[in-house]
C-alpha cells in the first residue's frame, strides 16, 4: 500500500527496480489532489492562523512569524510540491502494469461540490480503485466537511477504497495543532454513518517529533469499525521495533487489519526495501504476523473490493 506516483520520465524504471529489489508483487499507487488556492479562502486562513497561535512555537519563540509571514511560509510550502499526476496519467500508468499496480485517485473536499462529484465520476470511469484524501495538505476537517461525507457515500456505493491520511505531515504540518484534522478521531462521525472500506494511512502515527502521536485513537477506530484498516507507511520502525506497541496491537487482535506501506519515494533516506526490513527483521513479530502485514491482509482487502 501507499506508493506515490511521480510524474517523471524515469519513475517507471525506478519503481520497477525498487519493487524487484524489495520483493514486492503489487503496489497500490496514489496521486494527490492538492489545491494551494484554498489557502486564500477566508475560513481556511483564519482556521490556520488561529491554530498557529496555539502552538508552542508561537508562544515561546521571540522571532515567531506574524500572520502574514506565516501565511507566506504556507504558500511557499505548497508551491514547493511538484504537481501530482492527473487521474488520466495514473490510469494509463496502471494500465501498462495491470498485474503489478492498483491506482487510487484523489479529490480535495474543500473544492466546490460540483468539482468533487465530477472528480469522483472520473475516478470510477477510469477504473481507479479508490480515493485518497489528506486532512492536512487538503486542509479539511473530516468530522464536519459535507463533501467528505459525499466521498464516503460514493466510495461505499461503488466499492472503492477510501484512504485517509492520519497523523502529522512534513513541514508546517509537523506542528500537531496544524494537523489536528488528521487525528483519526475526526473520522468517527462519518464512520458511524457509512460502512466504507477505509484505510487510515500511517495508523495515526506519523510524526517526526512525536512518533505514534495518535496511535491510540487509530487503534480504537480499527477495533470499533469492521471496515477500518490502516497502512504502516513511514511508521514501520516506529511500530514494529517497540515491543509494547506490538503487544498492544496483538492484544487488541488487530494484526489482521494492518497493511504494509512504504510512502515511497517521499520519505528521505527510505525506500520500499528498507521499509520491508522494518517488518521482516522485527524481533517482536511472529512469522504469521509478518506474512499477514506484508501480504495476506492487503490481498484480502483488495479482493474484497474487486481490485485484484
Ligand atoms: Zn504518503
Amino acid at each position: 500500500m501507499h506508493v506515490h506516483l511521480v510524474a517523471a520520465m524515469e519513475f517507471e524504471k525506478v519503481l520497477l527496480k525498487e519493487m524487484e529489489r524489495a520483493g514486492v508483487e503489487l503496489v497500490v499507487l496514489l496521486t494527490m489532489d492538492l489545491n494551494p488556492s484554498v489557502l486564500r479562502k477566508e475560513e481556511v486562513r483564519s482556521k490556520l492562523i488561529q491554530r498557529y497561535k496555539k502552538t508552542r512555537a508561537y508562544e515561546v519563540d521571540p522571532t515567531r512569524w506574524n500572520e502574514e509571514e506565516f501565511m507566506r511560509y504556507l504558500e511557499n510550502f505548497f508551491h514547493s510540491f511538484r504537481p501530482p499526476p492527473t487521474h488520466q496519467y495514473l490510469a494509463s500508468f496502471v494500465e501498462s502494469f495491470p498485474k503489478l499496480a492498483v491506482g487510487i485517485g484523489s479529490v480535495n473536499p474543500l473544492k466546490p461540490t460540483e468539482y468533487v462529484e465530477e472528480k469522483l465520476r472520473e475516478i470510477a470511469k477510469l477504473g481507479l480503485k479508490g480515493v485518497k484524501v489528506l486532512p492536512t495538505l487538503q486542509l479539511f476537517d473530516p468530522a464536519t466537511n459535507q463533501n467528505f461525507e459525499l466521498i464516503c457515500e460514493f466510495c461505499e456505493r461503488n466499492k472503492l477504497l477510501l484512504i485517509c491520511h492520519t497523523g502529522c505531515d512534513p513541514g508546517p504540518f509537523e506542528l500537531p495543532e496544524l494537523s489536528q484534522d488528521a487525528n483519526p478521531e475526526r473520522l468517527v462521525p462519518v464512520l458511524e454513518r457509512y460502512s466504507v472500506n477505509i484505510v487510515l494511512a500511517h495508523l495515526g502515527s506519523y510524526s517526526v517529533h512525536n512518533p505514534r502521536i495518535w496511535l491510540t485513537e487509530a487503534l480504537e477506530i480499527l477495533k470499533r469499525f469492521e471496515n477500518a484498516y490502516a497502512d504502516t507507511s513511514a511508521v514501520n520502525y516506529a511500530l514494529f521495533y517497540r515491543e509494547d506497541v506490538v503487544e498492544r496491537i496483538r492484544r487488541l487482535g488487530l494484526f489482521e487489519k494492518l497493511l504494509f506501506g512504504s510512502d515511497f519515494p517521499y520519505i528521505r533516506k527510505s525506500n520500499i526495501a528498507y521499509e520491508v526490513r522494518g517488518v521482516r527483521e522485527s524481533r517482536y513479530l511472529t512469522e504469521e504476523e509478518k506474512e499477514a502485514v506484508l501480504r495476506g491482509n492487503a490481498l484480502k482487502l483488495l479482493r474484497k473490493i474487486g481490485a485484484v
